[in-house]
This record gives structure tokens, C-alpha cells and sequence, in this order.
């Protein structure tokens, strides 16, 4: 598809950029490791909430070859709060496979950074340009969304052919002269001028040759073809108090939350009372003939993820010293220690509590 404007797009942004009206400590940073770490916090995460994270990563491992070395408990312990924990496994294998295979060199090129695990085509091309100036532009939503509305762009930004047109566009755009100013000044723009909603037109340096708003599509670009459909899981945690001690085990399965802790849980496909939990199978499996007491249960708390909402309830559970797990994955620890172990945060709530 031929564009018109292109010069104009990129001379226009480039003239509404500032790189210092929305300073953060990533922008003059040139080390690659700590580009990457910003990176990597910052996707699907709210700048407020990835900054204090990135600044303690930052502090806690100052190159990649103290993250490689860590225990991976710690990480996600560190990592606690931010939410995709896939993120901080793919972040600990990738610094691994930094220090030893590459010496602890962070690599160089854009084809040898789209290797490292966690690392797509946006993270790539972000450290790149931001640490080496290479010649690749950032597609995320905020540049899928202001190329859409300055281009007119109807294509469905998740098909194959609407992502390869914008990706297209997008490396067509770049200022080469210095790729990683027009990438932030781009990302920037999304993020503070053509917003998602509300989007500041009025006040828009390119408003007047942006097709969006001369045909009022604001509101309705980008397109999507599909909406995605949001599951709803139930879970039932069981905190089995045993003297001063509870059971936790770590969720290993390929699954939301791996290599985080969690309580004993049992799920249900609907949300269930009390009298429905004590007559689940599972439920007997763990406590069979043994004594327990059932001291209160929680209200019910609600964690929304991307593609799923978790509503999970909490069952204070008293057993005496008879009592025996019969589940290896389980382990004992003191109520005290508790905070030493990474949780999901609808459990960290919870505990909070204690
Ligand atoms: S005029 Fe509005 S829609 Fe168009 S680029 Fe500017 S902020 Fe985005």
C-alpha cells in the first residue's frame, strides 16, 4: 500500500520530541543489560508501577553476570507484584545464557539480541537502536495505534497482513539518522499524545494531516478482529495451620504463576460454599480419616490477568501435630518466613493479613 505523508510524519514527530519533557532513568541509558532490564520490565506494565522494579533490579544486579548467578527464588521474590512471571524466568535464562556462552558479553546485533529467551521482534529492535543506533523500528500498540490513525489505516492490526503493512510502514518511517531518538519519540507520542482514549488532537503537531481525525475514525482505530474471550477460574486456597507453621508448594506446571508459591488449592469450575469444598474428592484426598478444623473462610478476592480472572477464597484450616501431607510437593514453614517466598499477588494480599 502506498502512503502518502511519510516525510511530514517523521520531520513533525521529531519536532514535537523532547527528550527531556518525560524523563525516566532508562532514556540516555547506552548500557545494553540495563536497556534490556527496562525493557523487559516495562512490557504490559505501566511505566509508575516498572520503575521502582527497574531501580531495584538495577541495584540488586548491577551487570549480567550477577543476575545470571542469583538463585532463581530470589528473582522472582524481587520480581513480586509485577505480574508475568514468565518474564523474570526468560530474563534469568537469557542473563545464564549471556555468561556463559557469550563471556558476559550482552550481544551486539539485532538478529543475535532476537535470540536471547523473552526477547521478540519490539524488544529487539528497541535495545538495538536505543544502545547502538542499528536501524530497526518499534512496533508495540502505541505505534500500531499512531500509524493507524495518521495513515487511515483499516487493516486488523492482529492479522498477518495488517501486522507485515504496518511493520512495513513502520521501518519506512525511521529517522536513520538516529533510530533510537525516533523510536522513543514514537513510543512517547503513543503514550502521551495519541492515547488510547482520549486522545489529545486538539493540541496534536500532526493533527492536520492525520486521516483518523479528518474522517473522525479516532475512536474506532485501530481495528481488531477478534475480541478476546476472558476465562474465569476458581480457586479454593487451603491454609493449613499446623502449631505455628503452614503448607505451601511451589506451582510447577506449565501454567500461570509457575515457580511461584502458593497454598494447598483446590479448583473448582464455579465458585462453591463451604459444605461443596468439605464433599470435594480432592478435599478427602488430603485430609482423609486425619483431623481438622475449619476456622473461618475469606470473601471472595479478584485478580484480573490478561486473558483470565481469578477469584479465589482462603480456608483457614487447623490440623493437629498428627497430621501428615500426603503430598511430596508440599513443604512446611514457619507463618514468620512467609514473606521470603515469591506469591501471586491475590495471595499476597491475603497474607498481608496475617
Ligand atoms: S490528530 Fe489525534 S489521532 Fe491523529 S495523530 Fe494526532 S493525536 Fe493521534
Amino acid at each position: 500500500m502506498a502512503f502518502q505523508n511519510k516525510k511530514y510524519f517523521t520531520k513533525k514527530l521529531l519536532e514535537w520530541y523532547n527528550p527531556n519533557s518525560r524523563p525516566l532513568p532508562w532514556k540516555k541509558e547506552k548500557n545494553p543489560y540495563f536497556i534490556w532490564l527496562s525493557e523487559i520490565i516495562l512490557q504490559q506494565t505501566r511505566v509508575e508501577q516498572g520503575l521502582k522494579y527497574y531501580l531495584k533490579f538495577k541495584k540488586n544486579y548491577p551487570t549480567v553476570s550477577h543476575l545470571a548467578q542469583a538463585p532463581e527464588d530470589e528473582i522472582m521474590k524481587n520480581w513480586e507484584g509485577l505480574g508475568y512471571y514468565s518474564r523474570a524466568r526468560n530474563l534469568h535464562s537469557a542473563a545464564k545464557y549471556i555468561s556463559s556462552e557469550l563471556d558476559n558479553q550482552f550481544p551486539q546485533t539485532y538478529s543475535e539480541i532476537l535470540k536471547l529467551k523473552g526477547v521478540g521482534e519490539y524488544t529487539a529492535a528497541a535495545i538495538s537502536s536505543f544502545a547502538f543506533n542499528l536501524p530497526h523500528a518499534v512496533v508495540d500498540g502505541n505505534v500500531y495505534r499512531v500509524l493507524t490513525r495518521f495513515f487511515g489505516i483499516e487493516l486488523a492490526i492482529d492479522t498477518t497482513i495488517g501486522k507485515k503493512e504496518i511493520q512495513q510502514l513502520a521501518q519506512e518511517l525511521l529517522y536513520l539518522k538516529n533510530p533510537g531518538l525516533y523510536n522513543q519519540a514514537i513510543m512517547d507520542f503513543g503514550a502521551t499524545i495519541c492515547k488510547p482514549k482520549g486522545a489529545f488532537c486538539e493540541k496534536c503537531l500532526l493533527q492536520k494531516k492525520c486521516k483518523a481525525f479528518q474522517n473522525n475514525m479516532v475512536a474506532i482505530l485501530p481495528i481488531k478482529s477478534k475480541k478476546i474471550k476472558k476465562e474465569t477460574r476458581y480457586f479454593n486456597y487451603l491454609i493449613i495451620h499446623q502449631n505455628h507453621q503452614v503448607y505451601i508448594r511451589k506451582r510447577k506446571e506449565k501454567d500461570i504463576w509457575q515457580n511461584l508459591y502458593e497454598f494447598p488449592l483446590i479448583e473448582t469450575k464455579k465458585e462453591i460454599s463451604k459444605a461443596s469444598l468439605l464433599k470435594q474428592k480432592n478435599f478427602f484426598e488430603i485430609f482423609f480419616d486425619q483431623f481438622y478444623g475449619i476456622l473461618s473462610f475469606s470473601d471472595s478476592y479478584v485478580q484480573k490477568l490478561t486473558h483470565r480472572t481469578i477469584i479465589a477464597r482462603f480456608y483457614e484450616i487447623e490440623v493437629n501435630n498428627s497430621f501428615k501431607a500426603n503430598k511430596s510437593d508440599w513443604v512446611c514453614v514457619n507463618k514468620k518466613d512467609l514473606r521470603n517466598f515469591a506469591f501471586p499477588k491475590i495471595i499476597d494480599l491475603y497474607i498481608k493479613k496475617f
